[in-house]
């Protein structure tokens, strides 16, 4: 987006006006060229009903001017303010325990609530014609994490009601409804679409496909509220560009469809906080950080912005580790390597009140700069001409990886087992190729695998003929395509397949039937993979395979010991593996090396640990990123044939060091 490359978040609603100008001035000296404001200040735009006032919002945006630092504004719905809340307390969503949840926090709003939706309208109305054209504003954020904040998406009667109406759009007759959620079970039929419930808590159990339906009903909604306030933003605001802040692997709202909406997507990174079991060391999260930025980069298959990139301690009521010298620089850097075309940090200064008085910004509470301020200024300027030449530059990547939000909300009702999810079982995979310095695009089932020499596609647990063909004509094609246990399970209503065996039509590339499985609860399996034995978990397909199918891993233990486990087979020009367990850590990158290997797909460097290799490239150029995750030096090889345009000395990465290589094509 033109010559944008660094930002901040800003809250000048929070401090007193008369240090705003030495906000700009630190602003500018560090390299800041835009500020996102406002996304959380409906009260101070809005102080009573129909009493609009932008007056500081104009104030501060024309002194950020001054400094040459132009403005993002947010829209406020993501905090509806108390006078509001105390007239129409219907708007405060009601959870599946049927609680009222209160004022005090944000987003206690339900999207489908009338009343509410028309005070967003009035208000985006109003922000869109003042701002749409005003110089200084070049673009617009609606709410704040889509998605992210509602643990229980609402189930009030206005949810009820839109639900009904979600359900009778889709399936016009309540036969058609009953055959499709399977409600012959548990007498759970229905004779009318009013009849129809949200979800709230049971005395046992749920209806598996109602709760599919449910939560892509609750997708669909948020995607709805979203759009209104883009198609107003869009109406009054036609030269500034509308986006919005992901959270990765966020899943409360099918992301590729939300991406649809905007100019590009941006995405909230901490690598320090609150996405990670507390025992992850940082060896154990560096994979995440760079799959959940890869995954942004898939909804859209573009760069992207990050609208929220850490620069201190996190935390709301327990804190985070401080960065240390350099991490922050780091992160921001890893998210630059894969595909960030902009940098906005969140936030300015450290809030001295509310929620997030520990989320720290780049100044302490005390607004001196400090040891943050100078590191970050230093890897703006730094960075600064190269982000200009590496502006909608893409990694490329040779291996695809299917993400899908429809199979997490399967696995989500239904784990199987307790320590399998969805989300999880991806990353691992994921790690298996990062390990190797590997890229990977994620990419929706919906996407087009034709440009990828493999295709990782685990957990394909909901089938329908239509991702059946494309899977077999990709294999046919000449693609390498892993599937994994419990693919073709169940149909698209979450109803077990009948018809045949698992994996149902896909057996004509898998070359394997699954006629029995174990699900191993409280249990490991033994594998035997090229004479050695590894462990695996979760899970154990129990296969028949046909003739020309090769046996690459069998069981080791259990009743099944002798029978396979893992096998290859050769379909048209290409060929498809099944692994009918869960790999452990050991096996799943010994056998992702070799499949790796067999499809003759690239790896950026030998691994070294806590060191990650990523590119991007235009039609020119080629950029290679040497990324140090760790405070130790580290001795790398040589890189040939490339200039070192950032980094100290060649062949070795001091702590916290990332250099990049360009080279012309
Ligand atoms: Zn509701």
């Amino acid at each position: 987006m033109g010559d944008i490359f660094f930002g901040v978040d800003y809250y000048p609603e929070h401090w007193e006006r008369s240090r705003w100008e030495t906000d700009a001035k630190l602003m500018q000296e560090m390299g800041i060229q835009t500020v996102r404001m406002a996304e959380f200040s409906w009260h101070k735009l809005e102080p009573q009903e129909g009493e609009y006032d932008f007056t500081w919002l104009d104030d501060a945006i024309a002194l950020l001017a001054k400094y040459g630092i132009k403005t993002i504004v947010g829209t406020p719905s993501a905090a509806p303010p108390a006078w509001m809340i105390n007239k129409h307390p219907d708007i405060l969503p009601i959870d599946t325990m049927g609680r009222v949840r209160g004022f005090g926090g944000r987003h206690h709003d339900c999207q489908s609530n009338p009343t509410y939706r028309e005070y967003i309208r009035k208000m985006v109305t109003k922000l869109a014609k003042h701002y749409g054209e005003n110089e200084n504003v070049i673009g617009w954020q609606p709410d704040n994490e889509l998605g992210n904040s509602h643990f229980d998406l609402c189930t009030c009667d206005n949810c009820r009601k839109s639900f009904q109406n979600w359900l009778k759009d889709k399936y016009q007759t309540t036969d058609k409804l009953n055959q499709a959620w399977g409600t012959a079970f548990w007498s759970q039929e229905y004779n009318d679409f009013s009849e129809v419930f949200t979800p709230r808590i049971t005395v046992t159990g749920e209806n598996p496909s109602a709760m599919l339906d449910w939560k892509r009903f609750c997708s669909d909604l948020i995607i709805d509220f979203t759009k209104e306030q883009t198609d107003i933003i869009r109406k009054y605001a036609k030269n500034q560009f509308v986006t919005h802040n992901f959270m990765g692997f966020a899943d409360k709202v099918d992301y590729y469809k939300l991406g649809e909406l905007f100019d590009f997507v941006s995405h909230d990174q901490y690598p320090g906080g609150f996405y990670l079991p507390e025992t992850a060391t940082p060896h154990e999260k560096n994979h995440v950080l760079a799959a959940t930025l890869d995954v942004i980069r898939g909804y859209k298959n573009q760069t992207y912005w990050l609208m929220e990139q850490q620069s201190g301690i996190t935390g709301w009521e327990t804190m985070g580790r401080a960065p240390a010298p350099g991490q922050l620089s780091v992160w921001a850097l890893q998210s630059i390597a894969h595909g960030a075309d902009a940098i906005v940090f969140f936030r300015w200064r450290t809030c001295a009140v509310g929620t997030e008085q520990y989320w720290h910004g780049i100044l302490p509470h005390s607004g001196n700069p400090g040891r943050r301020y100078e590191e970050l200024k230093t890897t703006m300027q730094e960075m600064l001409p190269l982000m200009k030449k590496m502006q909608g530059s893409m990694p490329k990547a040779e291996v695809g990886m299917v993400f899908s939000f429809e199979q997490d909300y399967a696995f989500q009702i239904q784990p199987h087992h307790k320590d399998l999810d969805y989300i999880g079982q991806v990353q691992k995979y994921y790690k298996a190729l990062y390990d190797q310095n590997i890229p990977v695009d994620f990419i929706s089932d919906k996407g087009d695998f034709s440009k990828y020499k493999l295709l990782v596609a685990p957990l394909q647990y909901l089938m329908n003929p239509k991702l059946e063909e494309k899977y077999m004509s990709y294999v046919k094609n000449g693609g390498h395509l892993i599937l994994t246990m419990r693919t073709g399970v169940k149909d698209d209503n979450n109803l077990c397949m009948t018809d045949r065996e698992l994996p149902g039509r896909l057996s004509e590339i898998t070359g394997m039937e699954v006629l029995d499985y174990d699900c191993l609860r409280n249990a490991f399996v033994k594998v035997e993979y090229q004479g050695r034995e590894y462990q695996a978990n979760i899970w154990s397909d129990l296969m028949h395979l046909m003739p020309e199918t090769e046996v690459m891993a069998t069981y080791a233990s259990e009743f099944y010991a002798g029978e396979p486990c893992i096998t290859r087979h050769a379909y048209g020009d290409g060929c498809c593996y099944y692994i009918g367990t869960e790999p452990g850590e050991e096996l799943m990158l010994q056998l992702m090396e070799n499949i790796c290997h067999g499809a003759n797909v690239e790896k950026l460097a030998d691994r070294i640990e806590d060191v990650e290799y990523m590119t991007r490239e235009n039609a020119s150029t080629r950029w290679l990123f040497v990324i140090n995750h760790s405070d130790k030096r580290k001795e790398i090889p040589q890189i040939t044939g490339y200039t070192m345009v950032k980094g100290k000395k060649m062949g070795v990465l001091e702590g916290y060091e990332v250099q990049i290589y360009e080279k012309l094509k």
